[in-house]
């Protein structure tokens, strides 16, 4: 990462202090790197590869949104795609996120944030290689409960359903990534387990930023 040296935010605030002994495992991180096809070289050259219990690094950061976005639901060990987001949204994001890799990006850092694209997902196709890549703002500028929300966000990419207005939706009814991030972040808030009500609180925050900037026709609640 020698060319996007970051500013760690403070690791209690961003829930990393919270969340990363729990992915400090080889049983987890095993289980994880398998299920969205982690490759080695996408995540050596600094990204934390052969350090994944360092929660500085985008491994941990990374493992951390997905131990989040696939334990956080009352109802574990269950995954029904008949109950809500909060549920399945693991489950969904194993089965259409081809492949995660972390990149810098082209955002710019200050000492206190990184600004920039987040996250972005190519569905593939036929000769289509499909993979989702991560970048600096994704592992610096959200906090654990957001990154899970980024990954239901580019799930939804991932099986084939893009932004319709640039990188908007048009409206709730489209049912695009946008709605499916604010609906995870909703359930998160009013039913999420083993977390904070700091994580509770970023994560209805973020709702509510994507639901007054990211539709073009405002779906007419805030969480
Ligand atoms: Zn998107």
């Amino acid at each position: 990462m020698a060319s996007c040296t970051v500013t760690v935010p403070d690791l209690d605030a961003s829930g990393d202090n919270l969340y990363g002994p729990r992915i400090c495992s080889q049983d987890f991180v095993d289980w994880a790197w398998d299920a969205f096809d982690f490759d080695k070289g996408d995540w050596d050259g600094g990204f934390g590869y052969s350090s994944a219990c360092d929660n500085t690094l985008p491994l941990s950061r990374t493992m951390s949104a997905i131990w989040c976005l696939s334990f956080s639901s009352p109802n574990l060990p269950r995954e029904s795609y008949s109950s809500n987001i909060l549920e399945w949204g693991g489950r969904f994001a194993r089965n259409t996120i081809d492949e995660l890799d972390a990149r810098c990006g082209t955002s710019s850092c200050s000492p206190r944030s990184c600004s920039g694209t987040i996250a972005k997902t190519r569905s593939g196709g036929i000769f289509v290689d499909a993979w989702t890549r991560l970048y600096l703002p994704f592992f610096y500028n959200q906090g654990v409960s957001v990154r899970a929300s980024t990954l239901i966000h580019e799930a939804r990419h991932a099986d084939g359903k893009g932004h319709n207005r640039g990188d908007n939706d048009s409206s709730w009814e489209y049912n695009g990534a946008w709605r499916w991030e604010v609906a995870w972040l909703s359930w998160f808030v009013g039913e999420g387990q083993n977390t904070s009500t700091a994580m509770r609180e970023q994560a209805r925050q973020e709702a509510n930023n994507i639901l007054n900037t990211n539709f073009e026709t405002h779906p007419g609640f805030n969480i």
